[in-house]
Protein backbone atom coordinates (compact mmCIF):
# COMPACT_ATOMS: atom_id res chain seq x y z
CA UNK A 1 0.00 0.00 0.00
CA UNK A 2 1.04 3.43 -0.29
CA UNK A 3 1.91 5.88 1.86
CA UNK A 4 -0.70 8.60 1.12
CA UNK A 5 1.15 11.53 2.48
CA UNK A 6 4.27 12.71 3.39
CA UNK A 7 6.61 11.61 0.40
CA UNK A 8 7.16 15.60 -0.11
CA UNK A 9 10.58 16.48 -1.67
CA UNK A 10 13.60 16.33 0.34
CA UNK A 11 11.08 15.70 3.36
CA UNK A 12 11.19 12.22 5.64
CA UNK A 13 8.73 10.25 4.57
CA UNK A 14 6.11 11.12 7.67
CA UNK A 15 3.46 13.50 8.83
CA UNK A 16 3.51 16.28 10.61
CA UNK A 17 1.47 14.27 13.66
CA UNK A 18 2.24 10.96 12.59
CA UNK A 19 -0.05 8.59 14.83
CA UNK A 20 1.98 7.27 17.88
CA UNK A 21 0.68 6.39 21.03
CA UNK A 22 1.52 9.37 22.89
CA UNK A 23 1.10 10.46 26.73
CA UNK A 24 -0.81 13.80 27.10
CA UNK A 25 1.96 15.70 28.08
CA UNK A 26 3.67 14.84 24.67
CA UNK A 27 1.49 16.30 22.47
CA UNK A 28 2.12 18.86 20.79
CA UNK A 29 1.19 22.56 22.58
CA UNK A 30 -1.10 25.38 20.64
CA UNK A 31 2.32 27.57 19.59
CA UNK A 32 2.75 24.04 16.97
CA UNK A 33 -0.81 25.10 15.74
CA UNK A 34 -0.25 28.49 15.24
CA UNK A 35 3.56 28.11 14.17
CA UNK A 36 2.64 28.74 10.46
CA UNK A 37 0.66 30.76 7.91
CA UNK A 38 -2.85 30.20 6.01
CA UNK A 39 -1.72 30.42 2.58
CA UNK A 40 -4.20 30.85 -0.19
CA UNK A 41 -4.60 29.50 -3.90
CA UNK A 42 -5.54 28.18 -7.00
CA UNK A 43 -4.81 24.49 -7.99
CA UNK A 44 -6.56 24.02 -11.29
CA UNK A 45 -6.24 26.24 -14.43
CA UNK A 46 -5.52 26.26 -17.86
CA UNK A 47 -3.30 28.99 -19.57
CA UNK A 48 -3.10 29.51 -23.15
CA UNK A 49 -0.81 26.67 -23.70
CA UNK A 50 -3.66 23.86 -23.27
CA UNK A 51 -5.12 24.24 -26.74
CA UNK A 52 -9.01 23.80 -25.22
CA UNK A 53 -8.09 27.65 -23.47
CA UNK A 54 -8.57 30.56 -24.66
CA UNK A 55 -7.53 34.21 -23.86
CA UNK A 56 -5.91 33.36 -21.03
CA UNK A 57 -1.98 33.50 -20.94
CA UNK A 58 0.06 33.02 -18.17
CA UNK A 59 0.33 36.92 -17.25
CA UNK A 60 -3.47 37.67 -16.90
CA UNK A 61 -3.85 34.63 -14.79
CA UNK A 62 -1.17 35.91 -11.99
CA UNK A 63 -2.05 39.59 -12.79
CA UNK A 64 -5.19 38.37 -10.88
CA UNK A 65 -4.19 36.38 -8.99
CA UNK A 66 -2.40 38.71 -7.17
CA UNK A 67 -5.30 41.42 -7.60
CA UNK A 68 -7.53 38.67 -5.01
CA UNK A 69 -4.62 38.18 -2.81
CA UNK A 70 -3.45 34.82 -4.11
CA UNK A 71 -0.24 33.96 -2.16
CA UNK A 72 0.10 30.44 -4.36
CA UNK A 73 -0.80 29.52 -7.58
CA UNK A 74 -0.44 26.04 -9.75
CA UNK A 75 -1.38 26.46 -13.54
CA UNK A 76 -1.91 22.90 -14.62
CA UNK A 77 -1.83 22.60 -18.86
CA UNK A 78 -2.69 19.17 -20.00
CA UNK A 79 0.07 17.21 -21.02
CA UNK A 80 -1.42 15.44 -23.57
CA UNK A 81 -1.71 18.82 -25.69
CA UNK A 82 2.11 19.17 -25.49
CA UNK A 83 2.95 15.41 -25.36
CA UNK A 84 3.74 15.54 -21.94
CA UNK A 85 6.79 17.41 -22.27
CA UNK A 86 5.30 20.44 -19.51
CA UNK A 87 8.95 21.89 -19.45
CA UNK A 88 9.24 23.52 -22.68
CA UNK A 89 6.10 25.23 -22.20
CA UNK A 90 3.89 26.24 -19.41
CA UNK A 91 7.08 27.13 -16.82
CA UNK A 92 9.51 27.79 -19.69
CA UNK A 93 7.09 31.30 -20.91
CA UNK A 94 9.00 34.09 -20.22
CA UNK A 95 5.41 35.27 -18.16
CA UNK A 96 5.83 31.64 -15.85
CA UNK A 97 7.09 34.34 -12.89
CA UNK A 98 5.57 36.32 -10.04
CA UNK A 99 7.26 38.99 -7.18
CA UNK A 100 4.42 37.78 -4.86
CA UNK A 101 2.96 34.61 -5.30
CA UNK A 102 4.44 31.20 -4.73
CA UNK A 103 4.11 29.18 -8.59
CA UNK A 104 4.23 25.82 -8.03
CA UNK A 105 5.59 23.75 -11.02
CA UNK A 106 2.38 21.52 -12.25
CA UNK A 107 0.36 20.45 -14.88
CA UNK A 108 -2.50 18.49 -15.68
CA UNK A 109 -1.65 14.34 -16.51
CA UNK A 110 -4.37 13.61 -19.09
CA UNK A 111 -4.89 10.31 -19.80
CA UNK A 112 -7.70 8.34 -21.02
CA UNK A 113 -8.26 6.51 -17.29
CA UNK A 114 -8.44 10.04 -15.61
CA UNK A 115 -6.94 13.36 -14.63
CA UNK A 116 -4.26 14.27 -11.85
CA UNK A 117 -2.89 17.27 -11.49
CA UNK A 118 0.92 16.84 -10.81
CA UNK A 119 2.37 19.55 -8.12
CA UNK A 120 5.71 20.24 -7.47
CA UNK A 121 7.97 22.93 -5.63
CA UNK A 122 10.80 22.52 -8.46
CA UNK A 123 10.60 21.76 -11.71
CA UNK A 124 10.05 17.95 -12.69
CA UNK A 125 10.49 15.66 -15.79
CA UNK A 126 6.97 15.42 -16.68
CA UNK A 127 7.71 13.40 -19.91
CA UNK A 128 8.21 10.37 -17.74
CA UNK A 129 4.91 10.27 -15.88
CA UNK A 130 3.47 11.10 -19.48
CA UNK A 131 5.21 7.83 -20.97
CA UNK A 132 3.48 5.31 -18.24
CA UNK A 133 0.00 6.57 -18.51
CA UNK A 134 -1.21 3.81 -20.68
CA UNK A 135 0.29 1.38 -18.05
CA UNK A 136 -0.77 -0.12 -14.99
CA UNK A 137 -0.66 1.27 -11.60
CA UNK A 138 2.07 -0.02 -9.84
CA UNK A 139 3.87 1.22 -12.90
CA UNK A 140 2.99 4.84 -12.90
CA UNK A 141 2.84 5.25 -9.11
CA UNK A 142 6.85 3.59 -9.13
CA UNK A 143 7.30 6.51 -11.62
CA UNK A 144 5.76 9.47 -9.59
CA UNK A 145 7.40 8.38 -6.26
CA UNK A 146 10.76 8.45 -8.39
CA UNK A 147 9.37 12.24 -9.35
CA UNK A 148 9.16 13.20 -5.81
CA UNK A 149 5.99 14.88 -6.87
CA UNK A 150 2.61 15.51 -5.12
CA UNK A 151 -0.41 14.11 -7.59
CA UNK A 152 -4.10 14.65 -6.88
CA UNK A 153 -7.05 12.96 -8.55
CA UNK A 154 -8.86 15.67 -10.85
CA UNK A 155 -12.62 15.66 -10.81
CA UNK A 156 -12.85 12.23 -9.94
CA UNK A 157 -16.78 11.68 -10.91
CA UNK A 158 -16.86 14.42 -13.50
CA UNK A 159 -16.83 14.28 -17.27
CA UNK A 160 -13.45 12.09 -17.54
CA UNK A 161 -13.42 10.30 -14.10
CA UNK A 162 -9.91 8.93 -11.99
CA UNK A 163 -9.88 5.60 -13.36
CA UNK A 164 -6.59 4.63 -11.26
CA UNK A 165 -6.26 3.51 -7.59
CA UNK A 166 -6.39 6.66 -5.05
CA UNK A 167 -3.71 4.61 -3.35
CA UNK A 168 -1.18 6.58 -5.73
CA UNK A 169 -2.85 10.16 -4.96
CA UNK A 170 -2.07 12.13 -1.86
CA UNK A 171 -4.97 14.62 -2.80
CA UNK A 172 -8.68 14.60 -4.42
CA UNK A 173 -10.16 17.67 -5.99
CA UNK A 174 -13.49 17.35 -4.01
CA UNK A 175 -15.21 20.74 -5.06
CA UNK A 176 -14.11 21.55 -9.38
CA UNK A 177 -15.32 25.06 -10.00
CA UNK A 178 -18.33 26.85 -7.84
CA UNK A 179 -20.11 24.55 -9.06
CA UNK A 180 -23.27 22.76 -6.31
CA UNK A 181 -24.64 20.22 -6.25
CA UNK A 182 -22.46 18.50 -9.27
CA UNK A 183 -19.49 17.80 -7.20
CA UNK A 184 -21.52 15.84 -4.39
CA UNK A 185 -20.61 12.24 -5.93
CA UNK A 186 -16.58 13.51 -5.41
CA UNK A 187 -17.13 13.87 -1.93
CA UNK A 188 -18.90 10.72 -1.77
CA UNK A 189 -15.48 9.06 -3.12
CA UNK A 190 -13.84 11.12 -0.79
CA UNK A 191 -15.96 10.60 2.39
CA UNK A 192 -17.70 7.51 2.03
CA UNK A 193 -14.95 5.53 0.03
CA UNK A 194 -12.09 6.49 0.53
CA UNK A 195 -12.01 8.07 4.07
CA UNK A 196 -14.37 5.35 5.53
CA UNK A 197 -11.80 3.05 4.30
CA UNK A 198 -8.82 4.40 6.00
CA UNK A 199 -6.69 6.39 3.85
CA UNK A 200 -6.05 9.80 4.75
CA UNK A 201 -5.96 11.45 1.47
CA UNK A 202 -6.64 15.44 1.68
CA UNK A 203 -9.56 17.15 -0.17
CA UNK A 204 -8.88 19.96 -2.48
CA UNK A 205 -10.33 22.58 -4.78
CA UNK A 206 -9.62 24.14 -8.08
CA UNK A 207 -11.59 26.25 -10.55
CA UNK A 208 -10.61 24.09 -13.66
CA UNK A 209 -11.19 27.94 -15.52
CA UNK A 210 -10.30 27.41 -18.59
CA UNK A 211 -11.15 30.46 -20.33
CA UNK A 212 -10.00 34.21 -19.32
CA UNK A 213 -11.86 37.33 -18.71
CA UNK A 214 -11.88 39.85 -21.25
CA UNK A 215 -10.19 42.79 -21.30
CA UNK A 216 -12.46 45.57 -23.35
CA UNK A 217 -9.04 47.83 -23.19
CA UNK A 218 -7.12 45.75 -25.31
CA UNK A 219 -9.75 45.24 -27.10
CA UNK A 220 -10.55 41.46 -26.12
CA UNK A 221 -14.62 41.24 -26.59
CA UNK A 222 -16.85 38.34 -24.76
CA UNK A 223 -17.52 35.23 -26.74
CA UNK A 224 -19.47 32.22 -25.62
CA UNK A 225 -16.12 30.39 -23.78
CA UNK A 226 -15.09 33.87 -22.45
CA UNK A 227 -18.39 34.42 -20.75
CA UNK A 228 -17.13 30.94 -19.00
CA UNK A 229 -15.19 33.21 -16.75
CA UNK A 230 -18.00 35.27 -15.35
CA UNK A 231 -18.70 31.65 -13.39
CA UNK A 232 -16.03 30.34 -13.13
CA UNK A 233 -12.32 31.53 -12.63
CA UNK A 234 -9.03 32.10 -10.19
CA UNK A 235 -10.41 31.04 -6.90
CA UNK A 236 -13.96 29.75 -7.15
CA UNK A 237 -13.49 27.43 -5.28
CA UNK A 238 -9.90 29.06 -3.32
CA UNK A 239 -7.96 26.50 -1.45
CA UNK A 240 -6.73 27.58 1.63
CA UNK A 241 -3.11 25.38 3.33
CA UNK A 242 -1.78 25.89 7.27
CA UNK A 243 2.46 26.06 6.14
CA UNK A 244 5.00 26.73 8.26
CA UNK A 245 6.82 28.91 5.88
CA UNK A 246 6.16 30.69 2.65
CA UNK A 247 7.56 28.90 0.15
CA UNK A 248 6.33 26.47 -2.40
CA UNK A 249 7.31 22.78 -0.56
CA UNK A 250 5.44 24.17 2.59
CA UNK A 251 2.42 24.67 0.40
CA UNK A 252 2.94 21.36 -0.83
CA UNK A 253 3.78 19.60 2.32
CA UNK A 254 0.61 21.16 3.95
CA UNK A 255 -1.11 19.48 0.86
CA UNK A 256 0.31 15.93 2.09
CA UNK A 257 -0.20 16.84 5.59
CA UNK A 258 -4.13 17.43 4.62
CA UNK A 259 -3.83 20.79 6.32
CA UNK A 260 -6.15 22.30 3.60
CA UNK A 261 -9.34 24.23 3.92
CA UNK A 262 -11.90 25.08 1.17
CA UNK A 263 -13.85 27.99 0.26
CA UNK A 264 -15.83 29.44 -1.88
CA UNK A 265 -13.73 32.65 -3.34
CA UNK A 266 -10.68 34.25 -1.59
CA UNK A 267 -13.41 36.22 0.24
CA UNK A 268 -15.57 34.00 1.56
CA UNK A 269 -15.36 32.61 5.29
CA UNK A 270 -12.64 30.12 5.93
CA UNK A 271 -13.62 26.85 7.81
CA UNK A 272 -11.02 25.88 10.71
CA UNK A 273 -11.44 22.84 12.65
CA UNK A 274 -9.24 21.94 15.91
CA UNK A 275 -9.47 19.74 18.70
CA UNK A 276 -8.73 19.80 22.12
CA UNK A 277 -7.04 16.06 22.82
CA UNK A 278 -7.06 16.15 26.75
CA UNK A 279 -9.76 19.29 27.20
CA UNK A 280 -7.44 21.41 29.13
CA UNK A 281 -8.66 24.11 27.52
CA UNK A 282 -5.87 24.26 24.93
CA UNK A 283 -6.11 23.44 21.26
CA UNK A 284 -3.82 20.15 19.75
CA UNK A 285 -4.89 18.92 16.86
CA UNK A 286 -5.81 20.69 13.62
CA UNK A 287 -7.14 19.12 10.54
CA UNK A 288 -4.90 16.99 8.78
CA UNK A 289 -3.83 15.90 12.24
CA UNK A 290 -3.92 12.01 13.24
CA UNK A 291 -3.74 10.80 16.79
CA UNK A 292 -3.94 7.64 19.00
CA UNK A 293 -7.44 7.96 21.15
CA UNK A 294 -7.38 7.90 24.64
CA UNK A 295 -11.23 6.56 24.46
CA UNK A 296 -12.03 9.90 26.54
CA UNK A 297 -14.10 12.40 25.36
CA UNK A 298 -12.20 15.36 23.31
CA UNK A 299 -13.66 18.94 22.71
CA UNK A 300 -13.67 19.98 19.13
CA UNK A 301 -13.67 23.46 17.94
CA UNK A 302 -15.00 24.87 14.38
CA UNK A 303 -14.07 28.51 13.85
CA UNK A 304 -14.71 30.54 10.78
CA UNK A 305 -12.17 33.27 9.81
CA UNK A 306 -12.41 35.78 8.14
CA UNK A 307 -15.55 38.13 6.97
CA UNK A 308 -18.95 36.52 7.25
CA UNK A 309 -21.97 37.88 5.03
CA UNK A 310 -24.04 40.66 7.89
CA UNK A 311 -26.81 39.12 8.70
CA UNK A 312 -25.84 35.45 7.39
CA UNK A 313 -26.90 32.06 8.34
CA UNK A 314 -24.41 29.78 8.33
CA UNK A 315 -25.29 25.67 8.89
CA UNK A 316 -21.85 24.02 10.12
CA UNK A 317 -22.39 20.04 9.51
CA UNK A 318 -20.14 17.92 11.48
CA UNK A 319 -19.72 14.66 9.33
CA UNK A 320 -17.96 11.80 11.41
CA UNK A 321 -17.15 8.23 10.01
CA UNK A 322 -19.15 9.07 6.83
CA UNK A 323 -21.96 10.09 8.48
CA UNK A 324 -23.84 13.49 9.60
CA UNK A 325 -23.22 13.28 12.97
CA UNK A 326 -24.31 17.15 14.45
CA UNK A 327 -25.53 20.67 12.65
CA UNK A 328 -24.87 23.42 14.53
CA UNK A 329 -26.82 27.03 12.93
CA UNK A 330 -24.32 30.40 13.36
CA UNK A 331 -26.11 33.71 13.60
CA UNK A 332 -25.53 37.00 14.69
CA UNK A 333 -21.98 37.22 13.71
CA UNK A 334 -21.17 34.24 15.58
CA UNK A 335 -17.78 32.56 14.27
CA UNK A 336 -17.34 29.56 16.41
CA UNK A 337 -18.76 26.57 18.06
CA UNK A 338 -17.43 23.62 20.20
CA UNK A 339 -19.43 20.34 20.46
CA UNK A 340 -17.67 17.10 22.81
CA UNK A 341 -17.53 13.63 21.23
CA UNK A 342 -15.44 10.53 22.24
CA UNK A 343 -13.44 8.47 19.65
CA UNK A 344 -13.16 4.51 19.77
CA UNK A 345 -10.77 4.02 22.31
CA UNK A 346 -10.21 0.94 19.28
CA UNK A 347 -10.47 1.38 15.64
CA UNK A 348 -10.44 4.53 13.51
CA UNK A 349 -12.76 7.59 13.68
CA UNK A 350 -12.63 10.97 12.13
CA UNK A 351 -14.32 13.93 12.07
CA UNK A 352 -15.47 16.61 9.13
CA UNK A 353 -17.10 19.85 8.69
CA UNK A 354 -18.77 21.19 5.65
CA UNK A 355 -20.30 24.86 5.66
CA UNK A 356 -23.61 26.24 4.22
CA UNK A 357 -24.68 29.53 3.94
CA UNK A 358 -24.91 32.97 2.33
CA UNK A 359 -22.02 33.15 -0.61
CA UNK A 360 -19.66 35.74 -0.04
CA UNK A 361 -20.14 37.97 -3.08
CA UNK A 362 -16.94 37.82 -5.56
CA UNK A 363 -17.54 40.85 -7.85
CA UNK A 364 -14.65 40.04 -10.01
CA UNK A 365 -16.11 36.77 -10.64
CA UNK A 366 -19.64 37.74 -9.92
CA UNK A 367 -21.93 34.88 -11.32
CA UNK A 368 -19.44 32.31 -9.57
CA UNK A 369 -22.10 32.90 -6.56
CA UNK A 370 -25.33 31.59 -8.94
CA UNK A 371 -24.11 28.35 -9.69
CA UNK A 372 -22.40 27.73 -5.48
CA UNK A 373 -25.57 26.46 -4.01
CA UNK A 374 -25.18 27.87 -0.67
CA UNK A 375 -21.83 25.93 -0.69
CA UNK A 376 -19.50 28.25 1.69
CA UNK A 377 -16.45 25.63 2.94
CA UNK A 378 -14.83 22.41 3.65
CA UNK A 379 -12.54 21.58 6.18
CA UNK A 380 -10.22 18.34 5.94
CA UNK A 381 -10.67 15.07 8.65
CA UNK A 382 -9.17 15.22 12.14
CA UNK A 383 -8.14 11.77 12.50
CA UNK A 384 -8.02 9.06 15.50
CA UNK A 385 -6.40 5.88 15.58
CA UNK A 386 -5.66 6.24 11.28
CA UNK A 387 -2.41 4.26 10.18
CA UNK A 388 -0.06 6.75 7.76
CA UNK A 389 2.09 3.62 6.81
CA UNK A 390 -1.77 2.22 5.12
ZN1 LIG B 1 -9.39 17.53 -16.38
ZN1 LIG C 1 -8.34 20.88 -16.06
Amino acid sequence: MACLHGVAVGQPASRTNPWEPKAIGELPPIASLTDGMWLKGELHIHSRHSKDASNNPIAKIVDFSKAVGMDYLAITDHDNHVQGDVANHTWADPEFKSDSILMLYSSEWTTSRGHGNVFSATPYDNQRLYDVREQRDVVVEAVKKGLGVHLSANHPAGGNPWGYSYDMVESIEIWNSALWPKNANAVVIWDRVMLSAGRMVTGRGGSDTHHGIPDPEKGEKEEQNTRQAAYNYVGTPTTWVFATSRTSQAVIDALNNGRVSISLNPYAPRVEFYADLDQDGTMDMMMGDNAKSTGKPVKFRVQLAGSLVPGGTYTISVVKNGRKFEAFELSDGTATVEFTDTPAALGRTYYRVEVQGPPTPYPEVPKSVEISDNMVGFSNPIYFNFDPNF
